[in-house]
């Protein structure tokens, strides 16, 4: 396949551009990263254009570190890659370079074009019947690249040659007032990628700015096109969107807008029941917590979290078919897990710990003997400590088995013993397990 090298001649629509000089903008050079100055400046040297742009320019402009640098410029992929050692060319739908320092990633993105007409044949772009865009690598100069980006305040390019900031959408401004406002046709651009829905929220609740009118609007009749978004793909933004530090805030703005049901389709039958939501909110409170302390967060804690109660329903179900507990939430796990992923695809790395997450809850109660002690050195006992101690604080009776657990990490072997001997049997009545079958032969 070959792609056209981006030129200024068919750019009908030349927006116009502001630059906004260095006294009028807080961007300091020093808070770039040193690879992202690399990249640029051998971009430059080598006689192409290039401009930090999106995310990192916004983030540096309110005073935030950026979490990561992204680079525009007008060389095509193959001449970056080529440019740099450690890079490599990723995605096909948008082909990008990914340039590697250390643990560090630059993207580097070639200017997108205008797109051709959604009627119109064109080989490097393709749109699917409901109008989302299935391949773009039209390339076309740098004005056309900031209308094809999603928000104003995300289509802002920082010149180091100059240290301005060009600004073709009015972006600065909205910066400064604190608008997040979606380029051209909102609901054209939302039908092209409907994940800019879930950008929008995550970026209001990032950056604690308000959604303008024409961008959250269209939304409540449009969150239904997520359900074609790839569910590898909305794995990734729900991780961006409750693991990022501003999951409470995200939490209660998908609810808002009627998107969390397009992430977590079975648990949003269970949001007017107040245990969920105070469960869900309450386990994001506390991620946001762990993040800002930089403290380790797994997303498996917050995904057992939130499909507790459709695993529960099932559960309850299952079980009136008496088998072993252990079984019916293995066959409960099994089919929420399945479910679930059609929509938003888990990967098995935190499904497994999940599970166990889970499975741990029907054992904590089980302490007699040596159980105890046992489940201490099971591998997930921490995270399922926690989840229980967080069931109980959003209503979940258990008659205060967290407290015996906490007092139980405390304790030294003596009391250890003591404690229990004095768990009342009934606590851990086992039930009878049904004879097993014999195969006919
Ligand atoms: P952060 O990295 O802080 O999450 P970001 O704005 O940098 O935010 P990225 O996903 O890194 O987000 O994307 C970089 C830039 O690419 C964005 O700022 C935006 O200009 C553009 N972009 C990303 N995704 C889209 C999209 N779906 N539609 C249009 N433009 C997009
Ligand atoms: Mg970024």
């Amino acid at each position: 396949m070959t792609f056209s090298k981006p030129t200024d001649s068919d750019n009908k629509h030349k927006a116009p551009t502001s630059r906004i000089p260095p006294d009028k903008h807080r961007i300091n050079r020093e808070a770039i990263s040193k690879n992202a100055l690399f990249v640029v400046n051998k971009l430059l040297q080598s006689g192409f254009q290039a401009y930090l742009v999106g995310g990192c320019v916004r983030d540096l402009a309110l005073g935030i570190i950026p979490k990561d640098f992204d680079v525009s410029t007008d060389a095509l992929p193959e001449e970056v890659e080529k440019l740099f050692k450690r890079s490599r060319i990723i995605g096909r739908r948008f082909r990008i370079v990914h340039i590697y320092s250390g643990r560090e990633i630059t993207e580097v993105t070639t200017f997108r074009g205008n797109l051709p007409h959604a009627d119109d044949d064109h080989p490097h772009s393709v749109r699917s019947e409901t109008g989302r865009l299935l391949r773009d690598n039209v390339y076309g100069p740098v004005e056309e690249d900031a209308l094809r980006r999603d928000f104003t305040i995300n289509s802002l390019y920082y010149d180091l040659k100059d240290n301005c900031i060009l600004d073709f959408n009015n972006g600065f401004n909205d910066l400064n007032s604190r608008q997040l406002r979606i380029i051209g046709d909102p609901i054209q651009r939302y039908r092209e990628d409907p994940v800019r829905m879930l950008r929008a929220i995550r970026f209001a609740a990032k950056l604690d700015f308000d959604i303008a009118a024409d961008t959250s609007q269209p939304i409540f009749e449009l969150s239904h096109h997520l359900s074609h978004i790839p569910a590898a793909r909305l794995f990734d933004e729900a991780l961006k969107l409750f693991l990022s530090g501003h999951g409470e805030k995200t939490y209660h703005l998908l609810k808002k807008f009627d998107l969390f049901k397009q992430l977590f389709p079975e648990t949003s039958d269970f949001l007017d029941d107040p245990f969920t939501d105070r469960f869900i909110g309450q386990s994001l409170v506390n991620t946001d917590q762990r993040l800002a302390k930089n403290m380790g967060i797994t997303p498996a804690f917050f995904f057992s979290v939130a499909l507790w109660s459709p695993l529960q329903k099932r559960f309850q179900a299952i079980k009136k078919n008496n088998k072993p507990d252990a079984a019916c939430l293995q066959e409960a796990a099994q089919s929420t897990i399945a479910s679930q992923i059609a929509s938003t695809a888990i990967p098995r790395r935190f499904t497994t710990p999940m599970r166990d997450i889970w499975h741990l809850q029907l054992r904590l109660p089980r302490r007699q003997g040596k159980r105890a002690l046992k489940l201490l050195d099971h591998p997930r006992f921490r995270a399922a400590y926690d989840f229980l101690l967080l069931r109980e604080e959003c209503g979940d009776n258990t008659d205060g088995l967290g407290a015996w657990w906490t007092l139980f990490q405390e304790a030294d072997s003596q009391k250890r013993k003591s404690m229990v001997m004095a768990i009342p049997s009934s606590s851990f009545k086992s039930k009878k397990r049904p004879r097993r079958k014999t195969r006919p032969r």
